[in-house]
């Protein structure tokens, strides 16, 4: 028979046409596409027209099966079967069978669309003859041949020898594709592989009669043949996650070539005798089944690195040509516009840092590079001095325990104070309240030494902008002697707010003294102030000192947790970042041996899945970790604000407690206490504040040094302690005036 002649065109014969792939696509999702399957039967004379008929569309077949007389009336044997694929191929040419079959994939795989044609059957159905075809009749030639000729159509391909393969065995042949451009600028390029499968035989045993060593064969090739059903039923299932692609060598082989981004075709071929009716029925089932998986063809795309470094080299230099131009053009002298050296980034920091000392008033802009490297060196300037400004800190903050009073007292020799005790200057001009002798102050009195409120605020102003506090030294005694408290609501106290130091009566100075001298407030002398500290913690201010350092040692354990879970969550995240890039490089090793995709759904190997679960196991240990660290972050800033209002308190305490105990006189203390003539509270305290003016002040400052260990607690201790201060004044004197009334 040749059926190369012009084929029959009856009810029978191969009337269809091959569609292109690409309008083919799965209805349901617009890029997916089924596996087309194709069904060649073998020319016999011997046809089985009663059983065997094709769909007039060419596209199915029903198969008919005769009663089995011999097993009695009642039967229920099923007896049809339809069969629906993308076309039947009988008494079809080689030519129309590669037309059919395999030209649109194997164009498609020059495009880089990986392609995979497998023939399944049984034995001597005609796979081999398919898919290699005769090797000594070029019309007889098979898809293997054309497909080769139609990749490289310049060349003819004058033999192909074929080892004929057992038709116990399966053979699978690969065709490799690599495509680039012709122009030279196109660094893309694209590779696919083209999967021809001819499968061992499909009988099952029994039948072929197979006996021994053969049918240890025939049971090896029916299972690897059964994982291949099972791997194509597990791809069309949209539900399953997992492909068993591991089970057998042929399963693992095709793993990249069943599904996923390939265009895949089945030929099944089939018997079109009535004997083999069983065994025709078996394959076309296989063949049904095929139909259901789906695929998602993709372009396999790639870049040719050196192909794209020459590119941008080109572009590169084309640019610089450009930019050359364009400063000529603007009367530019030549710019550099290489990447900066070191000396240049030097240069530029030494730039940066001038610029902010003040000693360079601009830096000049010169082109892009230079501008993103100023931003830089202004960054690292910045990080270096917010470095040192920290471990200046420190040092200051760390050397000194707030309630080591041998280290203040330390401070307080290195010349805070003088050495008679006298304050060295007065800090900042600006102390309400802490006039020396508010008491007997008469307002109006001194009018030569009256200042406008605006020439006050200048004033101190001034001194505030000329002198730190702790250097007080610098500032003027003879003006830091006039005081002045701020225009407020609270009363009408313009007429006071002037006072000096030498209209003081309250404590009768000695006819001699000089009246610009600073005095101690007290002729006895009371315990230095960090001595009494110590006392007063033992004493009435134990229990907010014990629970202030209870306060402080909670805090620092929260500190310290705090630290831990950073440290704990960086370790997370080293992990993490190891265990990604353990990942990735599965990754790419499944990139490489090509990628298995089901329907969106990946395929992995164990190791790479554990590593994924891995991730997400840190992942979630990192949250909760990072939740903690929330929690303990909250909770050390309500401690902290305890802990500075404990300290507050304290201090506060200790100050009244101070003046209380070796500031108000003897007749005061006898009247103060319990069936006195003066209440509790009765004590015009602004008094006795003032009184202790200069040890008042300087251990205010101390506070300043010594205490506050961030700055925000500084300024408001400090507006506290004024805002008391003032208030106390306040008081006084209009209790004073009162008194002067009467
Ligand atoms: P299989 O590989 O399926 O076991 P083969 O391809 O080896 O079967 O075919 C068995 C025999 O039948 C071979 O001699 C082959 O040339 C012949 N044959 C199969 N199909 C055809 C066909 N369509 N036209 C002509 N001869 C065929
Ligand atoms: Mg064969």
């Amino acid at each position: 028979m040749d059926e190369e002649a012009a084929p029959k065109r009856g009810k029978n014969g191969p009337k269809f046409h091959c569609l292109p792939h690409s309008t083919q696509g799965s209805a349901r999702m617009g890029t997916r596409k089924k596996v087309h399957t194709f069904v060649r039967v073998k020319p016999t004379d011997d046809f089985a027209h009663e059983m065997i008929k094709y769909g007039d569309d060419n596209k199915s077949i029903d198969i008919h099966l005769k009663k089995d007389t011999r097993r009695g009336v009642v039967n229920n044997q099923q007896t049809d079967w339809s069969f629906k694929l993308d076309g039947v191929l009988h008494n079809a040419s080689q030519d129309l069978v590669y037309e059919t079959v395999a030209k649109d994939v194997v164009a498609q795989a020059l495009d880089g669309y990986n392609g995979t044609i497998m023939c399944y059957g049984q034995t001597g159905a005609g796979k081999t003859y398919t898919m290699t075809g005769t090797t000594e009749n070029y019309k007889h030639r098979g898809i293997l041949p054309r497909a080769l000729q139609q990749g490289e159509t310049n060349r003819i391909i004058a033999s192909h020898t074929m080892n004929k393969n057992s038709s116990r065995s399966h053979c699978i042949f690969t065709i490799y594709v690599e495509a680039h451009s012709r122009t030279l600028s196109d660094e893309k390029y694209i590779t696919s592989k083209i999967n021809l499968v001819d499968l061992a035989g499909s009988e099952r045993l029994g039948k072929s009669g197979s006996e021994g060593r053969v049918l240890k064969e025939a049971t090896y090739i029916n299972k690897s043949l059964s994982f291949l059903e099972q791997a194509i039923i597990a791809l069309g299932d949209q539900k399953r996650e997992h492909i068993p692609f591991r089970q057998c060598k042929l399963t693992h082989a095709l793993k990249d070539s069943l599904g996923g981004n390939c265009n895949m075709v089945l030929l099944t071929n089939i018997y079109g005798e009535a004997a083999q009716l069983e065994e025709t029925l078996s394959s076309l089932r296989f063949a049904s089944r095929m139909k259901l998986v789906t695929t998602e063809p993709a372009i396999n795309e790639k870049y040719d690195a050196e192909r794209m470094v020459k590119n941008l080299e080109k572009e590169l230099a084309l640019l610089k040509q450009e930019l050359a131009i364009h400063d000529s053009l603007a009367n530019r002298t030549l710019v550099n516009y290489d990447p900066m050296d070191e000396i240049q980034i030097a240069e530029i920091n030494s730039q940066v840092r001038r610029y902010l000392e003040g000693t360079l008033d601009e830096i000049d802009i010169i082109n892009l590079r230079q501008i993103q490297e100023v931003f830089n060196q202004f960054r690292v300037v910045l990080s270096q001095q917010e470095q040192e400004v920290e471990s200046a800190l420190r040092r200051k903050y760390t050397l000194i325990d707030k309630n080591d009073f041998a280290a203040i007292s330390a401070v307080q020799k290195a010349g805070l104070v003088d050495v008679d005790g006298h304050l060295v200057g007065e800090p900042d001009g600006q102390g309400f309240g802490l006039g020396v002798t508010p008491f007997s102050a008469k307002p109006g009195k001194k009018s030569k030494s009256k200042k406008t409120f605006k020439e006050q605020l200048s004033s101190s102003a001034r001194k505030e902008g000329a002198s730190s506090p702790v250097s007080g030294k610098e500032l003027d005694v003879s003006t830091s002697k006039t005081q002045l408290t701020p225009s407020s609501k609270e009363g009408d106290v313009k007429d006071m707010t002037i006072r000096e130091q030498e209209t003081s009566s309250l404590e009768p100075l000695p006819s001699d003294s000089p009246k610009e001298e600073l005095r101690p407030p007290r002729p006895s002398t009371p315990p230095p102030k960090p001595v009494a500290f110590e006392d007063f913690k033992n004493e009435r201010g134990s229990e907010i000192n014990r629970i202030f350092k209870e306060n402080k040692s909670i805090l620092n354990e929260r500190r310290k947790r705090a630290s831990e879970t950073t440290q704990r969550i960086n370790a997370i995240k080293r992990e993490m970042d190891v265990t990604k890039e353990a990942l990735n490089f599965q990754k790419s090793l499944r990139e490489k041996q090509g990628e298995y995709e089901n329907k969106g759904l990946m395929i992995i190997d164990e190791e790479e899945f554990l590593l994924i679960l891995k991730l997400k196991d840190l992942k979630k240990q990192y949250r909760t970790e990072y939740q903690d660290l929330r929690d303990l972050r909250a909770e050390i800033q309500y401690c902290q604000h305890l802990v500075d209002q404990c300290r507050h308190r304290l201090l506060t305490e200790f100050d009244i407690w101070y003046n209380e105990s070796f500031f108000i006189p003897e007749d005061l203390q006898v009247a103060l206490k319990p069936g006195g003539s003066i209440r509790p509270g009765m004590v015009p305290v602004s008094r006795i504040m003032s009184l202790g003016e200069d040890a008042q002040d300087k251990f205010s400052q101390l506070q300043q040094v010594v205490l506050p260990e961030g700055p925000d607690s500084v300024a408001f201790y400090n507006a506290k302690v004024k805002t008391e201060q003032k208030h106390n004044y306040l008081k006084t004197m209009m209790g004073l005036q009162q008194a002067h009334r009467k």
